[in-house]
């Protein structure tokens, strides 16, 4: 094994176990992947995150037969999910599923965030869909959940929780730390009255100014 495939193999482990200490994850709920050339990284089942080490990760091919894996155990229940959206877009890297309580308890409610906030651009278009409901770890909910990511970056599972992808896995990770976080902000402003809408040409040009966001030298 190369040294940045071992490198991404302990950044999942470290993610996974963030993710449970932060709060956005409880339990063996959830599940990670990443991309590694033609192959998919992949947690394992049922492990508790404190106890999972990076050699424990499930193998899968990208093109291979649907469901074969190599590796100390089986991997998630989602494979699917994940398999299909690193296959489906290449621009994804990293997939990360949570039962974060906001953007669960809206997926519930099978209700999508609309526009409430500007930073919603981020999901990369005005709305955060719900992917219709399916019983987790079957096809039929990796194929609701690629139609919910359709021109999007993340979606909620309804009465489930959320997906949320990137180029790689540190922007995944904040992508589902950004969607939980407007989940509870729109679940907030329900409670008093609803809020007030922005319109879609809004978020384009949020999109845009997105581009050129971010630290700037004094000398570049
Ligand atoms: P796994 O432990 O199989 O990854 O399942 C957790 C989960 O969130 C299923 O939807
Ligand atoms: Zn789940």
């Amino acid at each position: 094994m190369d040294t940045s495939e071992q490198a991404l193999r302990g950044d999942i482990v470290a993610k996974c176990r963030w993710m449970n200490v932060s709060g956005l994850n409880q339990g063996t709920s959830g599940n990670i992947s990443a991309r590694c050339g033609d192959r998919m990284l992949i947690t394992p089942s049922g492990i508790a995150y404190d106890e999972m080490e990076g050699d424990h990760l499930a193998v899968m091919l990208l093109d291979g037969e649907p469901g074969e894996w190599a590796g100390p155990f089986a991997p998630s229940s989602e494979w699917r999910i994940h398999l299909d959206i690193l296959k489906a877009r290449p621009d994804v890297g990293a997939v990360v599923h949570t039962h974060s309580t906001h953007a669960t308890t809206l997926s519930m409610c099978r209700r999508e965030i609309p526009a409430c906030h500007y930073m919603i651009a981020a999901a990369g278009g005005p709305t955060v869909r719900c992917a219709d409901y399916a019983t987790f770890g079957t096809e039929e909910l990796s194929a609701n959940a690629l139609a919910a990511l359709e021109g999007r970056h993340c979606c909620l599972l309804a009465n489930h929780g959320m997906i949320a992808t990137g180029p790689n896995l540190s922007r995944a990770m904040w992508l589902a730390v950004e969607l939980e976080t407007l989940a509870k902000q729109y679940y907030l402003s329900l409670a008093i009255g609803g809020p007030v809408v922005l319109p879609d040409d809004e978020i384009a040009r949020v999109k845009e100014r997105f581009k050129s966001y971010g630290p700037r030298r004094s000398d570049s």
